[in-house]
């Protein structure tokens, strides 16, 4: 099979809905054996493993808070302990609170900043430090449009987003030597439930930039991921992969 991850063990923040429940989903069809973390949807997360197991797949989950360090480091040690490995890290979990600046409450800021940009930091730290013993390893941080051309009413999404790119160009070039690859992908609008959170007229709009006319499904950026996860990627680092329907043409 073309983009195999057999023998493989990703984890994967957020893995209980939406995108990181396709990236689980679209792994563990390729072979690998899938830790899915979850926060507060424990049904959702045992949904996502029953499937895998159901098809023959490896997979388990473990609640964690991934904006905390500690609980970050303990869900990457959960990984490597129960299978015995952690080949691909697919930092995923994120959250939005959008509110135009002069109204966003520190706490919105604070509570995006630390979900999706330094988690990203907490869960790589910990998984580098395994990837770096064994000279191999794959990080994946799923980004945003909104960190590469910026949203109004999404200050604080757009420098999470906008953060974990730099950060994936620095860890990048501080890992290559041990044949460690970090990835970004920047999604467009992408049909999972946090959209639900934007308003219906913005959301419209802001479609009418899309070339190509339709929000994404999950499954276009799980399929991107498997490309970047693969032993086909390996010559690839520190880049920005936009699925996003055209939107944003850097
Ligand atoms: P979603 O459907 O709302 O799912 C978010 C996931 O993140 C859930 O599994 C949630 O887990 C998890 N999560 C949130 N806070 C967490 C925390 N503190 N610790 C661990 N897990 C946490 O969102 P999505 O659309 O799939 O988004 C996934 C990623 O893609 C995010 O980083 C988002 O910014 C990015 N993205 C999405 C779009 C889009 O249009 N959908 C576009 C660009 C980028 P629980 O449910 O268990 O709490």
């Amino acid at each position: 099979m073309a983009l195999a991850l057999e023998n493989k063990v990703a984890l994967i923040t957020g893995g209980s809905r939406g995108i990181g429940r396709a990236i689980a989903l679209e792994f563990a069809a390729r072979g690998a054996a899938v830790v899915v973390n979850y926060h507060k949807s424990p049904e959702a997360a045992d949904e996502v493993v029953k499937k895998v197991q159901e098809a023959g797949g490896k997979a388990t989950a473990m609640q964690a808070d991934v904006s905390d360090f500690k609980q970050a480091d303990a869900l990457v040690k959960f990984a490597i302990e129960t299978f015995g490995d952690l080949s691909i890290l697919v930092n995923n979990a994120g959250i939005t609170r959008d509110q135009l600046i002069m109204m966003m409450p520190e706490a919105d800021w604070d509570a995006v900043l630390d979900t999706n940009l330094k988690s990203t930091f907490n869960c790589s730290k910990a998984a580098v430090k395994h990837m770096m013993r064994k000279r191999t390893g794959r990080i994946i941080n799923i980004a945003s449009v909104a960190g590469q051309m910026g949203n109004p009413g999404q200050t604080n999404y757009s420098a999470s987003k906008g953060g974990q790119i730099a950060f994936t160009k620095a860890l990048a070039r501080e890992v290559a030597a041990r044949n460690i690859t970090v990835n970004a992908i920047a999604p467009g609008f992408i049909d999972t439930e946090i959209l639900d959170a934007m308003n219906p007229d913005t959301l419209e709009a802001a479609l009418k930039m899309v070339p190509l006319g339709r929000k994404g499904k999950p499954e276009e950026i799980a399929y991107a991921a498997a490309f970047l996860a693969s032993d086909e990627a390996a010559f690839i680092t520190g880049q920005v992969l936009g699925v996003d329907g055209g939107m944003a043409m850097m």
